[in-house]
This record gives structure tokens, sequence and C-alpha cells, in this order.
């Protein structure tokens, strides 16, 4: 832990039933070290509700579309998340926001991208307007101290800005999910983008970020799979970029470089049961030699090309000029595998082009390349499901018992890859197994 704490609330974190400022208060206030807070906008009130920024988003595609679209009605809408995730500490706010958010809606009509992105920073901008006051800290702008490039890219004068601007001992909010270009223009990031806030100001800062959600941390498995699925105490960063994959979620992505970059421990723990500990993702950690896998991720809805060609073992460049048929198509490929004369090439189904000959298209200029005496196959319905831990390292045997587990399951592998870190393993298999192999690995290792 570094000596003092940037926290980011989410959206859920905010909503979740009146009482939010109230529990956000009360959290910030426990540990003086918490010095810089990072919020979202409000997530939805209710079930059938919709969050700030998808209410936001969608005021600005009404706008594009009907020049004579009224905004009132869904700006109250936008306001009723405020009212019920703040409560009489949103209304005094309320007729000065009003104003704020009309005026920049009306500048969405002879405004571009820089216009529209005014628009989605209001959700996170209005929630730290809310807090600064009520927690009796001082707001600070993130486009003071976030400069980006006009896509989004946090340029590095920003560190000196961040530390010079929130690295005293006061107490400062700071919106989520936007920066600023160096000519002043408004720029957001992509979706949970808050993350990306929190993650470059503790970065800078070198303070311990702490990111409260709605859940309990970072489980072992996915929920969905596994609904019990014991919490991770503690990760490395590598661990969890291994297990980048379904389930594993719960934070953005790109967050996690600047914090691997700058080694900041962060802890994932939930706005609802505080104090109680979530999951910490740190540098290092010493592994339990009983528990070699952290957890369990998968990648469904993967398909494979399958090809044949004898000689192809000897000859050069054959790999290269395959993956070439795919890389003109901008397809990402997931996992090669290859046997003798023989290899799969493996992506998820969602990244073909979605016209209806696109598979035989490939299949034929792959064919095309190989010649007769090969043979293309299109494999569809397969799943990685990927184990991960530092422990797997230099481990023996663990091939041999997660086979065996599967087999014993019934589960046919159709491929097996490991990289040369050896900290993750990934098993093919049918998608129609995969919530047995699952759950039969999370007993043998995990329960
Ligand atoms: N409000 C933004 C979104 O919904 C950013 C965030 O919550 O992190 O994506």
């Amino acid at each position: 832990m570094l000596e003092n704490i940037i926290c980011k609330f989410g959206g859920s974190s905010i909503s979740g039933g009146a009482g939010g400022a109230e529990r956000i208060k009360k959290i910030v206030l426990d540990d003086p070290r918490r010095k810089v807070i990072v919020v979202s906008a409000p997530g939805k009130a209710f079930e059938e509700d919709k969050k700030v920024t998808d209410k936001l988003i969608s005021i600005i595609d009404k706008k594009k579309k009907d020049t004579d679209y009224n905004p009132e009605h869904d700006i109250k809408s936008v306001f009723g998340n405020y009212a019920h995730a703040f409560g009489t500490v949103a209304y005094r706010f309320e007729e000065a926001f009003h104003e704020i958010l009309n005026q920049r809606i009306n500048d969405l009509s002879d405004g571009g991208r820089e216009a529209e992105d005014a628009v989605k920073a209001f959700g996170e901008e209005a929630s730290a307007r809310i807090m600064a006051p009520y927690l009796g800290a001082e707001y600070v702008n993130a486009g003071e101290v976030l400069k980006v490039t006009l896509d989004g890219k946090v340029l590095s004068v920003s560190e000196e800005l961040i530390r010079q601007r929130l690295g005293g001992d006061q107490l400062h909010v700071v919106p989520g999910f936007y920066g600023q270009t160096l000519d002043g223009k408004i720029v957001t990031f992509s979706r949970g983008g808050s993350d990306l806030t929190g993650a470059h100001l503790a970065a800078a800062l070198r303070y311990t970020y702490e990111n409260f959600t709605d859940s309990d941390g970072i489980r072992s498995v996915n929920p969905k799979i596994i609904p019990n699925a014991k919490k991770i105490d503690v990760m490395t960063y590598r661990e969890i970029r291994d297990l980048s994959v379904s389930g594993f979620s719960i934070f953005h992505e790109e967050a996690m470089i600047p914090l691997r970059k700058g080694r900041i421990p962060v802890h994932v723990r939930n706005t609802f049961t505080y104090p109680s500990e979530g999951t910490w993702i740190v540098s290092e950690r010493v592994s339990d030699a009983d528990k070699p896998i952290v957890g369990i991720g998968y990648r469904d809805n993967l398909c494979a090309f399958n090809i044949e060609s004898l000689g192809m073992n000897e000859e050069i460049g054959t790999v290269c000029d395959l993956l070439g048929i795919f890389k003109k198509r901008r397809i990402p490929v997931e996992f090669i595998t290859t046997g003798i004369d023989d290899t799969a090439i493996m992506l998820k189904r969602n990244k073909l082009p979605k016209y209806p000959t696109a598979v035989d298209e490939i299949m034929q200029e792959l064919q095309g390349y190989l010649g007769d005496d090969s043979s293309v196959e299109f494999d569809d319905h397969l799943s990685g499901v990927v184990i991960a831990g530092k422990g797997l390292k230099g481990r023996r045997g663990i091939l041999a018992e997660t086979a065996d587990t599967l087999s014993n399951q019934g589960i046919n592998i159709k491929f097996m890859s490991q990289g040369p870190r050896e900290s993750s393993m990934v098993y093919g298999i049918e998608s129609v197994d995969l919530g047995k192999a699952i759950t039969a690995i999370y007993r043998k290792y995990l329960a």
C-alpha cells in the first residue's frame, strides 16, 4: 500500500438506492489517506431505467435525427437519476445544471464530435460538482489535469499537471471519463472510461488505487457459470491480463497499462459491503503451493479454419501467408495450433465479416493458396477454457491432471495452447461442454 489513496466510484456505487452521497462520504472520510476522489455519472435508478451516460447518448442521437427535437422530457429523466443517487443534495444544483445541459444540447446543432463529447461528459462533471462541496473538497475539472489527443490518448504532460494540482494534502474531487485537448476541446474516453481517469491519476501521483464497484471484488470464475465462485484475495497484473477474457472484465482493460507500469497497487472493492476487503491487484505475490491457478476464464464463440496440406512443414512462410489472408481483412486471430502438415487458425466468430458468404470466401482463398492436394475445413462452436496463475510455471503434471479432469467428464480436448511463460494454458473444447469443463476444473483447483 502506498502512502495515499485515490478512490474511484463507479455509476452503480453512486446509485444503488438513495443515500449515494452519504454512503460515499462515510467511506471517503473513514481514512484520511484518501486524497483524490474520481466519480462516474450515476447508474440506473431502477431495474428498467438507463444509466445517465446512456441517456445522454440517446439525447445526442435524437437531436441528430430530428432538428425539432425537444429534449425537456429527457433532461428531466437525467435529473431523475441524480435525485435518486444524491437525494436533496442534488436539488440545489438542478437549476444551474439544467441550463448547462440545455446549452450543450443546443450546441449539438452546429458542433461536431466536440459538442457530442461535451454532452456525454456532463454526466460525470455534474456528479463531481455535487460531491465536492458535500465532501468539503475542492472540485477539479478533469480537463485541467488530463490532457488528451482527439482520439483520447492521455498526453505525458498530464503527469506534471496532475501532481501540481492534486498532489497536496487537501481532498479533491475529479470527474471521470474525459480529458481535454491542449486547445481546450472536451474528449470522452471509451465506455467505462472513468477507470482510465482513476488509473492515470493514481499512476502520476503514486497513490494506491481503490476502485469501488457493486461487487465484492474479482471472482475466480464468472459467477454466471459458478454463482458462488470464490473471490480472489490477491492477484498480479500478469494474472489478470492472462484472464482478460469473459468473466474478468470488471475493470477497463486500458486502465491496467499505467497502473502496471507504475506498479500501483489496486484494490477492487464493494461500496455496499465496505469495509470488507475486495481483490488486490499487485505486481508480485507469493503463490500458495496448493493453489497453482488463481482463476478460470473462457473465450466462447470461437471458430477455426482447419488446414491440412502435405509437406506444409517443409515450406517457408506458409503460416505467414495464411495469416496474411486474415490480416488483409482486418480479422484478429486468437490462437494458432500446428501439427505435422496441419494447422488450425482460430478466431472469434463475431470478428468474421458479417455478410453470409464470408466464411466460404476465406475458405476458397485458403484453398487457392494451398492447392488441390490440401483440405480446408471450417469448425464452429468452439470455446477456450483458460486457466492462469503464477503457480503454473515449472509445475509438473498440471497438463495431465487437467486433461484427466476433462476426460472424466467425457470432454474431448480439440486443441491446447501454452505460451513460453507457462503462466496460462488454454484448452479448446466444443462450446456445449464449456460449463461442465469449467465446473470440473474449479472443483479440482479452486473450490
Ligand atoms: N459513465 C461512463 C460510462 O457509462 C464512464 C464510466 O462510468 O466509467 O461508460
